[in-house]
């Protein structure tokens, strides 16, 4: 057995962080002086950088600096470093393809800010100059990386790479990274990488949106090729918000880091030890707010520790719940999954959250269940209705559970129906104190941090404006449209994003396609009587990046369409969408879809990704193509179109495709979605048309997560179900299905009740 991390070495490391803490602080704008240098441009950057002695100054002139790359190396002294800084924090800005390539040590970077555009590098910030050059003892404090992304989603970049050793990475406020690729990336590539006591703190990451693939990490350190080599990084005092990107916000994948005070909020996702063993988990708060898919920690691998970590409102199920402990590969390969060794799970506090997962992930390949580990004095406690939190996938024997305490109405976890010992079901009584919920009774339970929690107000920078980047329908002015030829057209054009365009009752005639890159809200003046849309070209709307979509109380015919083949009413970009975008239908009439074959309701293309579809209390009839159509990811890649899909009451009559093609191919389980709730519709004569090559009137391919209830389903085609990684949750219920095909599934393994067949 490895020795346990080792309390002398971190309270060693702690005073060397003390010692920096009181002299970084004082650093900063009180280097600048009359000996400062002054540049205004990247000539005389590089000029001055050559010459550039231990204790200079240099000042990034105000102003917007388009398409430049810094790329230098200087060196320092510890008691005389280099500045380069902001001439003014918050009017310096990095705009186009602009990007830092930076090599020596004591170099300090302050005060920076990206926005406007992308590298064309593989980093924005690189603390190496190039291969031979990394950055030692090196700063990067009070910088932006703000919206910063190319305009295709899957090209790949990293905001962030951290190389060498000994730099602190810290108050930097990085917000809406959307393409793939890593936000934050420690490096471990060379042997002058590794046992880098790096420091990242005090960091804000915003919100990072859902990918719908893999690479969607805010926070990596390592890759799985060097995961067994010590990288020594601390990663402390940061607040995470809303970190989406996909189910690891943090993937650490090597040795010895260490993650203490750190807030996640909102975040879903969990901080996952995915490779590399030594890695502990302390004093962390997750907050979920039960939104969907807020995870905790995740345990992969040896020697791991996860103590004294607050959690609270998680609903993030399997790889994501409040804890998880993985089964491994036996002999596993490096980018495989290590079998669990000699770790620790204690003094944790959980919440109201719904899921802890002991042998996740355990299937005929992922076989080695943990060994040597503990679960020990952590508190769970429920006030929701969730009861049966404890998911146990295999034998935990290897696990020694012990002073666990479970609210009265938690289920005792059990396996192979045999009750597990080492919990016991106890009334607490919780204070509420700065938010969060404590038990004077047990004061070593939860996070005992004396330092300062991380909020959004003590991270990041405080002189820029914080991002929210969330599609807000009706946030702007009420504009009222009058019916006519263009109007609504014009009215669109000339609307701002947020505002919500009032429709009076008549036809809404338009003779050219709209291009909708805001977000809008179309709906009717009066909720008895429905306007009349009416189009010529197709799409009626083309949603392109930066557009999202919110009708409500409308009639939209196909009548007086061109007739082609091929017509949608609403459709994405051809091209990739870096934006996710919603789409709201709400009380709407969507008929005569059918001038000429394939005419859709919604058309989508590849690399865009829809957050959320919702249909609700709307009608489609006549219609010769599919009325969801989400199935341009084809490459089987775990890429998908969109995240959530809800359909609720809404009927469909005479559709020649399918209502809903959902489509995520391949076996990557980085993701959530797509995820569907379909409830309370009707459908009759649906998906016979002969173009309908899937047959089907429902049909999901990989989804991760389906609820369909209360359906009746007359003279269509069938729901076809083809389930193929991650257990994905699939329930249907109450399902009518007359004179129709049966239900088709590749697997047996999801839920049916009250299913009935008539002819
Ligand atoms: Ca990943």
């Amino acid at each position: 057995m490895k020795p346990k991390l080792n309390h002398t070495f971190h309270i060693t490391f702690f005073s060397i962080y003390i010692i920096c803490i009181t002299s970084c602080f004082s650093f900063g704008q009180k280097m600048i002086n009359e000996q400062s240098k002054l540049v205004k441009n990247v000539d005389e950057f590089q000029a001055a950088i050559q010459s550039i002695n231990p204790g200079d100054t240099l000042l990034i002139a105000n102003g917007i600096w388009t398409d430049v790359e810094l790329k230098f190396n200087a060196n320092g002294k510890e008691e005389n470093k280099i500045y380069i800084l902001a001439e003014e924090k918050g009017k310096v800005f990095f705009e186009g393809q602009s990007n830092i390539k930076m090599g020596g040590q004591y170099i300090h970077l302050e005060g920076l800010v990206f926005r406007n555009g992308y590298t064309a590098t593989s980093s924005v910030i690189s603390l190496q100059k190039d291969k031979s050059t990394p950055c030692n003892y090196c700063r990067v404090t009070e910088c932006v990386i703000d919206d910063y992304n190319p305009p295709e989603r899957f090209d790949t970049d990293y905001w962030v790479e951290i190389y060498g050793k000994h730099n602190r990475f810290d108050h930097n406020y990085l917000v809406g990274k959307r393409n793939r690729g890593v936000t934050l990336a420690v490096r471990l590539k060379n042997e002058r990488d590794r046992e880098n006591y790096h420091r990242i703190d005090h960091n804000y990451f915003g919100y990072h949106p859902i990918l719908g693939s893999n690479g969607g990490e805010t926070l990596r350190v390592g890759t799985s090729h060097y995961s067994l080599s010590n990288s020594n990084t601390t990663i402390e005092d940061n607040y995470f918000e809303r970190c989406n990107g996909e189910h690891e916000i943090i993937s650490s994948k090597s040795c010895q880091n260490i993650f203490d005070n750190n807030t996640f909020y909102e975040c879903q996702g969990t901080l996952t030890m995915r490779h590399g063993n030594e890695t502990l988990v302390e004093n962390n708060y997750f907050i979920g707010n039960r939104k969907p898919n807020t995870g905790g920690i995740r345990i992969i691998n040896e020697t791991q520790t996860v103590r004294n970590n607050y959690l609270e409102g998680l609903t993030g199920y399997r790889f994501r719940g409040a804890l998880v402990i993985m089964n491994g590969v036996p002999n596993s390969p490096l980018n495989r999954y290590f079998q669990v060794k000699d770790s620790e799970m204690s003094q944790n506090l959980v919440l109201d959250s719904d899921y802890i997962q002991l042998c996740a992930g355990s299937d005929e390949e992922r076989s080695a269940t943990p060994i040597n580990t503990s679960f020990k004095n952590n508190i769970i406690y429920n006030n929701t209705s969730k009861n049966d939190v404890f998911t146990i996938y295999d034998d935990v024997s290897g696990i020694e559970f012990k002073g666990n305490i479970l609210s009265p109405n938690i289920e005792m976890p059990t396996y192979a129906k045999k009750e597990i010992s080492g919990f016991k079901k106890k009334e607490l009584n919780f204070t509420n104190t700065d938010g969060l919920n404590r038990l004077k009774d047990f004061p070593d339970i939860g996070t005992k941090s004396k330092k300062e929690r991380p909020t959004a107000d003590n991270t990041g920078v405080s002189w820029y404006p914080k991002k929210n980047y969330q599609i807000e329908f009706g946030k702007g002015k009420t504009i009222k449209v009058e019916p006519g030829e263009n109007t609504l057209l014009e009215a669109i054009n000339k609307a701002e994003s947020g505002d919500v365009l009032v429709l009076t009752s008549g036809e809404f005639h338009q003779t050219r396609s709209i291009k909708l890159d805001k977000t809008l809200s179309i709906q009717s003046a009066d909720g008895n009587a429905q306007p009349m849309i009416t189009f010529e070209r197709s799409p009626l709307i083309a949603l392109e990046n930066g557009g999202a979509l919110s009708l409500d109380g409308l009639h939209i015919s196909g009548k007086e369409s061109d007739d082609y083949s091929g017509n949608a009413v609403i459709r994405t970009s051809r091209y990739s969408m870096i934006n996710n975008y919603k789409l709201f239908v709400n009380n709407c009439q969507i008929t005569d879809l059918n001038v000429n074959h394939s005419f859709n309701f919604l058309k989508v293309y590849k690399n865009t990704f829809a957050d959320s579809i919702s249909i609700t209390s709307s009608n489609f009839k006549d219609i010769t193509g599919h009325v969801l159509n989400l199935d341009k990811e084809f490459d089987d890649t775990g890429i998908y179109n969109v995240e959530s899909v809800v359909i609720n009451q809404c009927t469909f009559e005479n559709i020649g495709g399918s209502a809903v093609k959902l489509y995520r191919g391949g076996r990557d389980e980085s993701t959530f979605g797509p995820m569907i709730w379909l409830s309370d519709s009707k459908f009759v004569n649906v998906g016979h048309d002969k173009r309908n090559k899937n047959d089907s009137a429902i049909h999901l391919h990989g989804v991760q997560h389906a609820e369909l209830s209360n359906l009746e389903i007359t003279d269509s085609k069938k729901i076809n179900l083809h389930l193929i990684v991650g257990d994905p949750v699939i329930k249907l219920k109450d399902i009518e299905i007359q004179n129709s095909e049966e239900i088709k599934s590749n697997s047996k393994a999801y839920q049916a009740e009250n299913i009935n067949y008539k002819n």
